[in-house]
């Protein structure tokens, strides 16, 4: 295994990751974690940065990176190849046409986003089920989970964003996201230091979505004028006060009169003590 000197922002974002995964209990000894390589900045800097951590614990849980080539024109994975031999990291890398798949059933013009995920999830729960890992990890970082959030309130009506640890509806996986205290400038300053060999997100010509970039533009501006715009919306998310809310499927807003304590009339002199303590 390669060792280098720690830099600055290495230095960071092994506390910021080290610090969600004892907050969210993500790692226990014994977890066989895959890691998604998608080869994006993000899942290369996960993957670096488990590695680091799994060192620092004396390996008490097993890392394996996993990467789908969904056959989209141009996709190129030798460098990525040599990234995980260079680090020995057992790995993975899956062919399945998915993208011929997505391609005939959206039309030209929308954007195949939706659908190219659920066929890569079910691929990636299916691959870990049958290869007994327990775990899978993800490279979502805190600017995802705002994004994330904010678009939630604005299209779709509802307060979600994406948890740092979540059970996947039928019970059998485990998602882990260990970078979500990590800030996105760090992840490209970090992926820039280490000179990932990127593969390019674009490849399969999906238009951009709009209302993500436009969200990401909004809290960028509003971070100008106030930088602790997107860490206040990450505290948001750790700090939800139902009461204060309309959910009434979460908070028994209809019975609050049986909460209601009847505080006995003050007398005269209780009064006039109170009063003397106010002026
Ligand atoms: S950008 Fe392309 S590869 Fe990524 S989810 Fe959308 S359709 Fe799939």
């Amino acid at each position: 295994m390669i060792l280098s000197k720690e830099s600055a922002i290495e230095k960071k974002l092994l506390h910021y990751t080290g610090k969600a995964i004892a907050d969210y209990n993500m790692i226990q000894t014994g977890d066989r974690i895959m890691v998604c390589l998608s080869g994006g900045k993000d899942s290369f800097t996960l993957m670096r940065i488990l590695q680091l951590l799994q060192r620092r614990t004396n390996n008490k849980f097993e890392l394996f990176a996993f990467t789908l080539d969904q056959s989209q024109p141009g996709w190129d994975d030798s460098g990525l190849r040599v990234w995980l031999e260079k680090y020995q990291i057992p790995h993975e890398i899956l062919t399945k046409d998915t993208y011929s798949i997505v391609k005939a059933k959206i039309p030209e013009g929308k954007t195949y986003c939706s659908l190219c995920s659920r066929l890569r999830r079910g691929i990636i729960y299916r691959y870990a089920e049958e290869n007994g890992f327990n775990k899978i990890a993800l490279g979502h970082h805190r600017d995802d989970l705002i994004r994330s959030l904010l678009m939630s309130i604005l299209y779709n009506g509802e307060i979600r964003s994406m948890p740092p640890k979540l059970l996947s509806d039928n019970k059998r996986h485990i998602l882990i996201r260990p970078l979500v205290y990590c800030q996105e400038k760090d992840i490209i300053k970090y992926a820039n230091e280490q000179a990932y060999p990127i593969i390019p997100c674009t490849l399969c010509g999906s238009q951009a979505n709009l209302v993500r970039q436009r969200v990401k533009t909004l809290i960028d501006q509003l971070a100008e004028e106030n930088p602790k715009v997107p860490s206040n919306m990450l505290h948001a998310l750790t700090s939800v006060k139902l009461s204060q809310l309309m959910d009434k499927n979460k908070w028994d807003f209809k019975n609050l009169e049986k909460q209601q304590e009847m505080q006995p009339e003050m007398t005269d002199a209780e009064l006039e003590i109170f009063a003397s303590d106010l002026f």
